[in-house]
């Protein structure tokens, strides 16, 4: 089994990621090397921060390795929080949330999507992206306590229920991790049997 390190210690992305590889790979992720230090995000874009730290889990491990890096980003903020989604309070998942929907209170367009960058590293200087997006609408109230983050806000276009009411194999159906990971596995399976 290919064995593949995940450049996180956020346990629910984990979570996610590891539904999303169906067993097929062996995960490992920065919870399993206490000695690989804090990535610290301070790229211009999320495909750089994916990339910075996709590299460093390559460089200590010399595993092939997984680095995503997810933003929240609101039309009629400029694409804000973004980059700066896990910052954007200064404290936790709530704080965060709750900034949000005050900064949106009273705002008709609520149109947001969120954008995951995951930077593959398969060697030294073996670096591929893969993206995935999902469109939605920020909600005027939290609604769910499942997953994590941002999701009791966010309504996916289509959908009646929030991420957040969600189970985790209903959002991992569509969410924008899966969408960028799937392709991700896919390409690795492509990799270990070429043709
Ligand atoms: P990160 O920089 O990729 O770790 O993610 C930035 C922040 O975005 C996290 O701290 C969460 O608040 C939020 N986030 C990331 N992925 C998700 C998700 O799938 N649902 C909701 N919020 C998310």
């Amino acid at each position: 089994m290919i064995k593949v390190l995940i450049a996180t210690r956020n346990k629910d992305k984990l979570k996610e990621i590891k539904e999303i590889a169906e067993s097929q790979f062996e995960i490992f992720s920065f919870l399993d090397f206490p000695d690989i230090g804090e990535v610290i995000e301070d790229g211009k874009t999320l495909r750089e921060n994916a990339v910075k730290k996709a590299i460093t889990g390559w460089e200590n491990t010399h595993i092939i390795t997984i680095g995503d890096d997810t933003g929240l980003e609101v039309f009629v903020l400029n694409g804000m929080p973004g980059i700066y989604s896990s910052r954007y309070s200064g404290g936790n998942y709530a704080d965060n949330r709750k900034k949000l929907l005050y900064n949106m209170a009273g705002v008709q367009d609520r149109r947001a999507r969120f954008v995951t960058i995951a930077a593959l590293v398969l060697g030294k200087n073996a670096v591929k992206t893969f993206e995935g997006k999902v469109k939605g609408i920020i909600t005027q109230k939290e609604r769910g306590k499942n997953t994590f983050g941002y999701d009791p806000i966010f309504l996916p276009d289509g959908y009646t229920k929030t991420f957040g009411e969600m189970t985790l194999k209903e959002k991992n159906k569509i969410s924008h991790r899966y969408q960028a990971f799937k392709q991700v596995f896919k390409y690795l399976r492509g990799v270990a049997q070429p043709g």
